[in-house]
């Protein structure tokens, strides 16, 4: 900007006309502002106002453009050039905008270690899931996964191979719901919640089923050694014959499922029912 503003004072001192000279300082200082600083706008001004100062004491014969249309098509050219070239730099600054903001919004609501949902965008787009299907009277089902004996594995394998296992785990499951319907997200430490949008409970137990068996037989591969891991599964739909729910209270169903599931022995998956 600076450098900027050193050559525009070179074509104002080159130029005697008054309104083209107040034209370009205008768009210079436009540009500071829209930069978004008060202060870099006062150290444009400055460079401007000091390197005209300086050129007018040294070179006070430098007129350049003296004749009325010399400086009109020459003031033409270089609004042209500098006007396209500004717009190219702030149509290239917008679309890096874009993109980093579009990066920012997936990296906030992302689970760094397994790249799935994190808990923040389960909390807010479950809540949505189920006002629409409440709304539309569409069945919603939802699962909560946790890890059998996970402090075992840290223990034994160490806190990596804990890292490993749980990444690898949401591959599995990821690989086994709908592509763009279902969706999973990290509850938190080694327990997920899926959800499953137009998809009974009974239906939803078979899919939980079907990840359980993936997983009971998946190796999982740390340092050269398999290790066998299993995960029990606590299942839940939204009944429209009662109150409506909200997230919490639908994952609260889903984890007395899973306290079911846990206590019937693990590597299991239990419905919730309201005697759970
Ligand atoms: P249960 O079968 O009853 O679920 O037993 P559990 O050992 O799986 O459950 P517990 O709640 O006792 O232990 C969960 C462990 O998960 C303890 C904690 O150190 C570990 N853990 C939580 N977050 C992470 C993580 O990001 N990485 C690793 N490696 N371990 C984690
Ligand atoms: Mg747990
Ligand atoms: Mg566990």
């Amino acid at each position: 900007m600076h450098l900027d503003a050193f050559f525009t004072s070179l074509i104002v001192l080159a130029t005697p006309t008054y309104s083209f000279a107040s034209t370009i300082i205008t768009i210079l200082i436009a540009n500071a502002l829209f930069v978004g600083s008060y202060r870099l706008m006062f150290s444009t001004m400055l460079v401007v106002v000091s390197t005209v100062l300086i050129g007018a004491i040294t070179l006070p014969d430098l007129h350049l453009l003296d004749e009325q249309l010399n400086t009109i098509i020459a003031s033409s050219i270089f609004l042209l050039i500098y006007l396209s070239a500004f717009a190219l730099a702030v149509y290239k600054l917008t679309r890096q905008l874009i993109k980093l903001n579009s990066k920012v919004k997936t990296l906030s609501l992302t689970d760094p270690l397994t790249h799935c949902y994190n808990r923040l965008y389960l909390e807010d787009s479950l809540n949505k899931e189920i006002q629409r299907s409440y709304r539309f009277k569409i069945p919603l089902t939802v699962i909560f996964a946790d890890l059998d004996h996970f402090k075992k594995i840290n223990d034994q394998e160490g806190h990596n191979a804990g890292d490993i296992v749980l990444k690898e785990f949401v591959q599995l499951v990821s690989t086994s719901i709908r592509n763009n319907v279902d969706w999973i997200a990290r509850f938190g430490g080694e327990e997920f919640i899926i959800t499953l949008p137009n998809t009974s409970a009974e239906n939803g137990a078979k899919l939980a089923n079907r990840i359980r068996e993936k997983v009971s037989q998946h190796n999982f591969v740390l340092a050269d050694k398999p290790i066998h891991v299993s995960c029990s599964f606590g299942v839940t739909e939204i009944d429209f014959n009662k109150d409506e729910l909200n997230a919490e209270q639908l994952t609260s169903n889903a984890d007395q499922a899973l306290y079911k599931a846990k206590e019937n022995g693990r590597n299991r998956v239990e419905i919730f029912t309201e005697k759970n």
